[in-house]
């Protein structure tokens, strides 16, 4: 065991130092590392093909609800972004200027798009004329640059990865079920692919997106008990459609201003992977974003190369054709043992070893990442079996994430009690809220909780009282400390 004792010791525990370990882990696991510049991040191999796999199965999804993929600009004129003025005072603090290009200083300063409502609202005014030509269902797959004061890799950085969808209806009620058809498709693929459990919610008036009329939000919660954001929906009213003058002409031949929605997920949701699943042995990734979701182990003891490794080439072709992603580990330079917690190390959902006595046999032991239970499989059999353990381990995986939302979710209106709560369990607070800024900023200035959102299915909502202000109430608002 030595060997493999010291590789885990070089990360802290997760349960002993939350952050510390999340900081070691990224980077000793290369998901990503720091770059030269402050705040930002490079996101290595390993790190990228969880992205890959986040896009690929999200994209999926956009485009079998009619979503189209496009590419806007980078840059955006300064004079684009002033035409909204809740949207730009909302990003001034943070957009990145460009102001010279070459020798020559430019004549209007270019924001490096920090969201892109701007320049595409410009660009369907020119394209949107009947009503024939909506709902127009555009997403563009992008880097975003915000100009961050404090980052964290994956979690805030200067700039990251994202995918913003941006839609134009002819009605209000149109915008509002695609803003909610999107965040029940993000609560769906969240729960499905990353295995991560989320309340959905409105968030309060004066937390929502810069020129928006309403935005909602997902909510995880991670293992130290503090709320992720994991995705906003926004129903943009027609607050862009005024100022970039994106009008059509209706069936009864009236000029009327579009109705539009915008709504991202960003590799944010890689940290947030990381966090809800992550041990103190290290990664445990959902076997449908997994980098890799296999690996096999050829046990090296006598003249494994000749007895042992072709059958383990054998093993990985058949996983191969059965799609799953699989890496035989047959590196000299390194014991099995030292393999094992190496890849359990990194996540992978699923380790094969395969011994001398496992060639004779015909068989190969799998041990599974999440519970760590060993399984004799045939090998003939492994291409079925080895997908029917994955979607095991994912819906395991699942299945804990969600036990501990429901664990860490506290009910109650006392404030005392809440304090407490915080304090001692964390986690997400329900409690009845009477809708006043000021009740949310005294809770804030506190505790340094915060409400997440307004959970959207409140018709088991029994009154009550808020909690700080005890006004009679039937509004339950989720309240979390929060990354
Ligand atoms: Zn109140």
């Amino acid at each position: 065991m030595g060997d493999e004792d010291r590789l885990v010791k070089q990360v802290s525990l997760k349960s002993e130092d939350f952050s510390k370990w999340y900081l070691e882990i990224i980077r000793k696991t290369e998901l990503a590392d720091y770059a030269p510049m402050k705040g930002m991040m490079v996101i290595r191999p390993y790190g990228y093909a969880v992205w890959e796999n986040i896009q690929r199965l999200f994209d999926r999804r956009l485009k079998e609800t009619g979503h189209q993929n496009a590419y806007f600009p980078l840059f955006i004129p300064e004079s684009f972004l002033q035409k909204e003025m809740a949207h730009v005072e909302g990003f001034a603090p943070e957009v990145a200027w460009v102001t010279q290009g070459g020798q020559d200083k430019l004549e209007e300063r270019l924001a490096v798009r920090p969201t892109s409502e701007a320049i595409i609202g410009s660009m369907y005014a020119k394209w949107i004329k009947s009503y024939r030509d909506l709902p127009v269902l555009i997403n563009q797959w992008v880097n975003i640059v915000r100009w961050e004061k404090v980052t964290r890799p994956f979690l805030r950085t200067t700039e990251f990865l994202w995918q913003e969808g941006h839609t134009a209806h002819a009605t209000l009620e149109e915008a509002q079920r695609e803003t909610l058809d999107i965040l029940a498709l993000y609560r769906e693929f969240m729960e499905t692919e990353l295995a991560v459990p989320v309340v959905v919610g409105r968030k309060t008036e004066w937390d929502k997106f810069a020129g928006a009329l309403e935005t909602f939000a997902l909510e995880a919660l991670m293992t130290d008990g503090k709320a992720l954001q994991m995705g906003t929906s926004h129903n943009l009213g027609q607050n862009f459609s005024k100022v970039f003058n994106i009008r059509f002409e209706d069936k009864d031949q009236s000029l009327r201003f579009v109705w539009q929605t915008s709504w991202g997920i960003s590799t944010r949701l890689i940290g947030a992977v990381v966090m809800v699943h992550g041990d103190d042995s290290g990664l445990r990734f959902p076997p449908a974003v997994a980098p890799l979701q296999a690996v096999i182990v050829p046990i090296s003891i006598g003249n494994w190369k000749e007895t042992v490794l072709p059958t383990a080439r054998r093993a990985e072709e058949a996983l191969q054709r059965a799609g799953v992603r699989v890496r035989l580990d047959a590196r000299e330079e390194f014991t099995p043992g030292w393999k094992f917690s190496d890849w359990e190390m990194r996540g992978v959902p699923l380790r094969l070893e395969i011994g001398p006595r496992d060639v004779q046999e015909q068989k190969a032991v799998a041990v599974r990442r999440d519970i760590r239970r060993k399984v004799a499989l045939t090998l003939d059999s492994l291409g079925e079996a080895v997908p029917a353990l994955l979607a095991d381990i994912q819906a395991g995986l699942r299945e804990q994430a969600r036990d501990f939302l429901l664990k860490n979710t506290h009910i109650t209106d006392d404030y005392e009690e809440f304090k407490r709560l915080l304090d001692t369990r964390r986690g997400f607070l329900r409690s009845h809220w009477c809708g006043a800024r000021d009740c949310e900023t005294r809770v804030k200035e506190e505790t340094m909780a915060n409400i997440r959102v307004i959970p959207l299915d409140m018709e088991e909502i029994p009154p009550g009282s808020c909690l700080i202000c005890r006004k009679k109430s039937d509004t339950l608002v989720y309240f979390a400390r929060a990354y």
